[in-house]
């Protein structure tokens, strides 16, 4: 009887402890991150993201208060993929000796389609935005996005097990969302004629939903956000648009779109607007979450390609 009075009050202290527990404290490394960390995190996170909406993470620079930021973090959430090069020296100046997950860790990675073009060329680029030969864009194939969660869930879960069964029950709702707007994306894209299924875009960050979803992304050869493309770049471009007839040109949310305009006005195409790439559109506008950039690129998209 005392052993079972000892427990019940152990149990009472436990949930008391547990109920009046501050918010985990997450880092995330840039919007699309910070967007899932919110989904499975609930109410029992509160999350900084560091490179925000129509922030590029490819070329940014973290402040002091990324530092602080890194410093008080119980979790830090980044992709991977070489794709935030700039975080190994945030974390070490931050002395963060917290916990880290890589969220794109089972993903199967992709080769950025230039380096082989250009190893085909025996140019040598000098590039930053491809950090090797690894394609880091892997949230746009949502089977991708899939494992982000479910390594998230894992991670979540180990730095905050009193909030396990939070975590998985929100966990596999979201996940549950993102399989059915993979469906929701093939039928979208199946409404298109495959020899129209052709797109032009302003850097090489759809390489996954490409090889996911069947559309072709053409980008010029060392076009990313870090470097402007060469005249002869361009023109090969242009030659290209017009002799495959592609109408359907996009910028993208964080990069320059001034020269992507200037392509379609000589080729003869259409700018069919603007695609979310890396970093989602600033809070209540579509395309501020992780699904809905794909609810904002996919009808965008196949609209423009019909007009091929
Ligand atoms: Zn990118």
């Amino acid at each position: 009887m005392r052993f079972f009075v000892k427990t019940l009050i152990l149990s009472l202290v436990l949930c008391a402890s547990t109920a009046w527990a501050e918010p985990l404290r997450v880092v995330a490394s840039f919007s699309i991150m910070g967007d899932m960390v919110k989904n499975v995190g609930g109410e029992d996170v509160v999350v900084t993201t560091l490179v925000g909406p129509d922030g590029d993470a490819h070329v940014y620079e973290p402040t002091p208060t990324d530092a602080k930021a890194v410093s008080n973090a119980q979790l830090l959430v980044v992709n991977g993929l070489h794709f935030e090069g700039w975080m190994d020296r945030l974390v070490q100046s931050a002395g963060y000796r917290g916990e880290i997950v890589v969220v794109s860790q089972g993903v199967t990675p992709r080769q950025m389609k230039e380096e082989h073009e250009d190893a085909a060329h025996g140019e040598q680029h000098h590039d930053p935005h491809h950090h090797g030969t690894i394609d880091p864009h892997a949230w746009q194939d949502l089977a991708n996005g899939v494992i982000y969660v479910d390594n998230l869930i894992a991670a979540l879960v180990k730095v905050d097990p009193d909030h396990a069964e939070a975590y998985r029950r929100r966990g596999a709702a979201y996940r549950a969302q993102l399989q059915d707007t993979d469906r929701w994306v093939r039928a979208q894209i199946a409404t298109v004629p495959a020899a129209q299924r052709r797109v032009i875009t302003s850097h090489d960050a759809f390489g996954y939903f490409s090889a996911a979803y069947g559309v072709e992304f053409l980008a010029p050869v060392g076009w990313n956000t870090e470097n402007e493309p060469s005249a002869k770049d361009v023109a090969r471009l242009i030659r290209q648009i017009k002799q495959e007839k592609t109408r359907a040109l996009f910028v993208e949310n964080m990069s320059d779109p001034r020269l992507i305009k200037r392509i379609a006005r000589e080729a003869g195409g259409v700018v069919g607007g603007t695609l979310y790439s890396d970093a989602l559109a600033p809070a209540g506008q579509t395309g501020d979450s992780y699904i809905g950039m794909f609810r904002h690129n996919v009808p965008a998209l196949t609209a423009a390609m019909a007009q091929n």
